[in-house]
């Protein structure tokens, strides 16, 4: 998204409800003159680029207290500046996001291409940092991480805010996120607002607590609100807004293709991935100051967001709705688009019926057309007075609402109307790490494993309803040592080269795995996909799977590539390929360990004032620099340097 403006009052709920099927029948209209104009679009080249986003954490030390500070929005507007200006050539932009304590910073522009950049990339996002250091006072540092341990406790926020009820927030009614957190741009406040209105009470997000020695068991908390006591269940911790979901951090990636067939591969075949890197980026053990029995943030992000009725939910019969939805307006994509694609979309995708017939009439393929007929079962939640009534042929405000309002696991974009911007497909599950190494690590991953698949056409789709299955497994606490994952045995194609099918060839003949999958009941294929570690996934194993890495190694071998790229690569690659061994801990394996062995820890799940304390220096401390973490990142020549 470019930079927020609006245009008129935002509305309350309410007073959306009576547009929604006009601005959801334009969004469509708008949707399709664009399409028709984009269908005879020359050959776009491939560009993409990151986003990180940040925290802006104030450190106490005489009291041993970390805050997140208020003052990012602010920060973000003065990073904007050359921007608004029409500055040429900078080095980054920023957003803001839905926290006043958060930014967002991409790259000044996408990369062009790859092999060239690979360097550039963790150079850039290092200087991010150093341009938004120049704005924070001395107590204050930025920070990449997932989630802010004591988000939500007493006094989290610099300045601090009281709350001694719902009525405190009149936006959220949160009885732990203040209303001050939320960024000030009406976009933020009144999708709070709104999703909470549309949802008929407040979201509410119920994770599981890890249980320690001395955690009560049953742990149930009491609260001075009946709505929350009714809505918090026993042995799970319990949040009530958006803020706990929205105020976290994540890293994502955008993808130009080449043309919207390309665009429609590269959606389909990352979303098979897209459950195995929020595993191996897992980085959000801790929430509202306890240790919680699951390492990602994603079902906290789904749930904080969900503003399906009761109804919707099927917690009532069908009344006012028109249908129940399965899954949040967060959540992982519910079906491919590619051709041929169709035997894998085996869970039920809700369709807007009337969305459905302008696609289909307007000569839309079944796939695309039931994709954005699927996000259309959604309702705007924030419009703007005087952008109702829009210019259908050059404004897209109306799809971009609905569109930016599914916040999916893959997003699939289509070039905005008057720009020289192509296809884009977005790979948006990867929790932002603590160090710019890592990020640039795990950002240089995806770009490489979206080569290895356009150059070798490899095939990495299997039923849609695994992928679910797997992105419930990659949330689990140290998903990457103990859980497995469905993935495909056999990945070549038709047209995948010799060169590649000599790696795979140990596979090619489907072997029996545990739990071999039929794709549904009407097909009597072999199994296609096994049960496999994310070790053999990323690392490959002689006779279940090639593995990500020697894929991409391959495919390194065969490309004209500078010796220091080359360099760069593999420190990256040997980065990931550990932490799918499991010889390096993931942030969140680590974080709990460092907690764990805390003196001030009690073996009771809290993680106090003190604890959140040391793990954010030293989260700092390895950002910088300063200390080396072996369980991170292993232990180089010079062992002296290295600690825990
Ligand atoms: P959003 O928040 O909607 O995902 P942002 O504008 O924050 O969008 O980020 C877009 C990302 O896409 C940035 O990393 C940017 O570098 C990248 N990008 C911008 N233009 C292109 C393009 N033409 N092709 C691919 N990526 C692009
Ligand atoms: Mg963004
Ligand atoms: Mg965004
Ligand atoms: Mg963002
Ligand atoms: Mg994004």
């Amino acid at each position: 998204m470019g930079l927020l403006d609006f245009d008129g009052d935002p509305l309350d709920w309410k007073d959306i409800e009576p547009h929604v099927e006009y601005v959801k029948h334009h969004g469509i209209l708008q949707f399709l003159n664009n399409y028709d104009r984009l269908m005879k679009r020359p050959e776009d080249s491939l560009k993409w680029g990151d986003e990180v986003e940040y925290m802006i954490v104030r450190f106490d030390h005489d009291n041993r207290r970390v805050q997140l500070s208020l003052r990012g929005e602010k920060i973000c507007e003065e990073l904007q500046e050359k921007e608004r200006k029409n500055m040429k050539n900078l080095v980054s932009l920023w957003r803001q996001e839905y926290a006043t304590y958060m930014v967002e910073g991409t790259p000044g522009m996408p990369y062009l291409g790859y092999m060239a950049q690979f360097n550039v990339v963790e150079a850039n996002m290092r200087m991010r940092r150093k341009e938004v250091q120049q704005y924070l006072k001395p107590d204050e540092q930025i920070m990449s991480l997932t989630v802010f341990p004591r988000l939500g406790c007493i006094d989290f926020t610099d300045p601090k805010h009281t709350i001694v009820g719902p009525e405190s927030n009149p936006v959220s009614r949160s009885l732990f996120f203040p209303d001050q957190a939320i960024c000030s741009h009406p976009r933020f406040p009144y999708l709070t607002q709104n999703i909470r209105k549309r949802r008929g009470e407040k979201v509410a997000i119920n994770i599981p607590i890890f249980k320690d020695k001395r955690t009560p068991s049953p742990f149930v908390e009491t609260f001075i609100d009946p709505e929350a006591n009714a809505a918090a269940k026993p042995d799970h911790i319990y949040m009530d807004c958006m803020g706990f979901g929205m105020g976290n951090c994540c890293l994502q990636m955008t993808f130009q293709a080449c043309n919207i067939e390309e665009a429609k591969l590269l959606y389909d075949q990352l979303a098979p991935v897209c459950p195995i890197m929020l595993a191996l980026s897992a980085a959000s053990p801790i929430y509202r100051g306890y240790l919680s029995d699951i390492d990602t943030r994603w079902q906290v992000i789904a749930g904080s967001v969900d503003d399906r009725t009761k109804e919707e939910r099927g917690l009532e019969p069908l009344n006012k709705n028109k249908m129940r939805i399965q899954k949040s307006r967060y959540d992982s994509i519910d079906s491919y688009l590619s051709q041929n694609s169709e035997i894998f979309n085996d869970i039920k995708v809700e369709i807007n019926d009337d969305a459905k017939k302008l696609l289909k009439d307007a000569g839309l393929d079944e796939l695309l057309a039931n994709h954005v007929a699927h996000l259309w079962t959604r309702d705007p939640l924030s419009l703007f007075s005087k952008k109702i009534e829009l210019d259908d042929e050059n404004e897209t405000d109306h799809f971009e609402n609905i569109q930016s309002t599914n916040w999916q696991s893959m997003r699939f974009k289509p070039p905005p109307p008057g720009s020289s911007i192509g296809w884009r497909v977005e790979f948006r599950v990867m929790e932002a790490q603590l160090t710019d190494f890592e990020n640039a690590a795990f950002v240089v991953f995806i770009v490489l494993l979206t080569r290895v698949i356009l150059t070798y056409k490899l095939d990495f789709l299997m039923p849609i309803s695994h992928v679910d299955k797997n992105m419930t497994c990659a949330q689990e606490n140290n998903a990457v040592k103990l859980q497995k994952f469905y993935f495909r045995k056999n990945v070549i194609t038709s047209g995948t080269p010799s060169c590649c099918t000599q790696l795979c060839s140990t596979n090619t003949v489907c072997q029996n795995g545990e739990e071999a999958s039929p794709i549904g009941s009407s097909q009597s294929k072999p199994a296609i996909c096994e049960k496999m570690s994310i070790d053999t996934i990323i690392n490959g194993k002689a006779n279940v799977f090639p593995g990500f890495i020697p894929l991409i190694r391959r495919y390194l071998d065969s490309v004209e590539i500078e010796v220091n790229a080359r360099c760069t690569i593999t420190e990256y690659l040997n980065l990931i390929s550990k932490r799918a061994t499991g010889e390096y801990m993931t942030a969140a394996q680590w974080m709990r360990h460092f907690v764990m062995s805390h003196p001030d820890y009690h073996q009771d799940s809290k993680v106090n004032d003190s604890v959140a304390y040391d793990l954010l220096v030293r989260c700092d401390q390895i950002e910088k620099g300063v200390v080396k973490c072996h369980q991170l990142f292993g232990i180089p020549q010079h062992k002296s340097e290295y600690i825990n």
